[in-house]
């Protein structure tokens, strides 16, 4: 999706026209990839402009600048209200939000400690991920032959900029190959995640998705997923599986910030159960699309309202 190209970016604490919104090319992450980030979204729901788990996505941004022993100058609620600024600034009553922690300028050793930890939040409107065919038929993906990064290696908890090396090689096979999307292994064989988002797995009604240990990012449409889906009255297993469960289960499908619930139609020219979206695929992505759209009551605190006119009207404050 490309940018607008206009609009506003917020660059440590101040909001810069998107044009301005630069970093020096001498930037300690332009060469080491050391930053981290979030992907979240904010939807247009009945009551008003409302980011969906936005203290999740924050408190995963905080975990994963502690891995990497960086502290972002500014608190959890700085952030918050940072983002509901940029989003204000911008106008936007639903979008896809960009939130970057990264070492700056200062020197270009392997050593990062002495460059600045710079904050950047960006955001733009980004519609579905793949086609609207897709998030109702299914896609065809393939089984990458690049594993996900090892444990130990660069860690999965952690989004960092550095995984999605990983991650563009896993996309750009799949796309290379006439696939729409990769699903990657771990370094075991057993089934890791897709280059962006999370895999579930369905076989005589009972879901399954791999556990962290198994290279993948801990992801929060994961965990909504997995509290809808009980919720519905699914049997919800969190379990090591191999490669092949996928060419034998009833109904695979991703689940991502981005991707929010797309089913997934063949894995390496193997039809999944019927070659089309299942109906367990089904239940749970209109569960979830009600819940973003606030179309269900939000139950569990999910939508975090941001504080605009129709948003204040409909009685929301902002936060939890
Ligand atoms: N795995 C990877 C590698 C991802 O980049 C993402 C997107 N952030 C996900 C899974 C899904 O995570 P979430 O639901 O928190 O967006």
């Amino acid at each position: 999706m490309a940018f607008p190209g206009t609009g506003k970016i917020w660059m440590n604490g101040s909001l810069v026209d998107w044009k301005d919104a630069k970093v020096h090319v001498g930037s300690h992450i332009i060469h080491y990839g050391s930053g981290v980030f979030e992907g979240a979204r904010c939807y247009d729901t009945l009551g008003g402009p409302a980011c969906f788990r936005l203290d999740a996505h924050i408190r995963r941004l905080f975990d994963s600048a502690r891995i990497y022993r960086m502290e972002p100058k500014y608190s959890t609620q700085e952030l918050t209200d940072a983002i509901f600024d940029t989003i204000n600034a911008n106008g936007f009553r639903a979008c896809y939000i960009r939130p970057i922690v990264y070492r700056g300028y200062d020197s270009l050793g392997v050593n990062p400690l002495p460059c600045p930890i710079d904050v950047a939040i960006m955001v733009w409107e980004w519609g579905a991920y793949f086609t609207k065919e897709a998030i109702e038929e299914g896609l065809d993906v393939k089984i990458s032959t690049w594993a996900r990064n090892a444990p130990n290696t660069t860690p999965a908890m952690a989004k960092s900029v550095a995984n999605y090396a990983n991650a563009q090689l896993i996309k750009m096979e799949a796309l290379a190959e006439g696939y729409a999307e990769g699903i990657a292994l771990d370094t075991y064989g057993n089934l890791s995640e897709g280059s962006g988002q999370n895999v579930f797995v369905v076989r005589e009604g009972v879901i399954y998705t791999p556990p962290v240990g198994n290279s993948v990012l801990w992801g929060i449409t994961r965990d909504s997923v997995m509290t809808l889906a009980r919720e519905l009255g699914f049997d919800v297993r969190e379990q090591t599986l191999p490669r092949e469960s996928l060419y034998i289960a009833d109904e695979v499908f991703f689940v991502g910030t981005a991707v929010e619930v797309t089913p997934i139609r063949s894995v390496d020219r193997i039809k999944v159960g019927r070659g089309r979206r299942g109906p367990v695929t089904e239940a749970i992505q209109q569960r979830f699309f009600q819940i973003v759209k606030g179309e269900l009551p939000d139950t569990h605190g999910w939508l975090q309202f941001v504080n605009t006119p129709a948003g204040a009207a409909s009685g929301q404050s902002k936060g939890r």
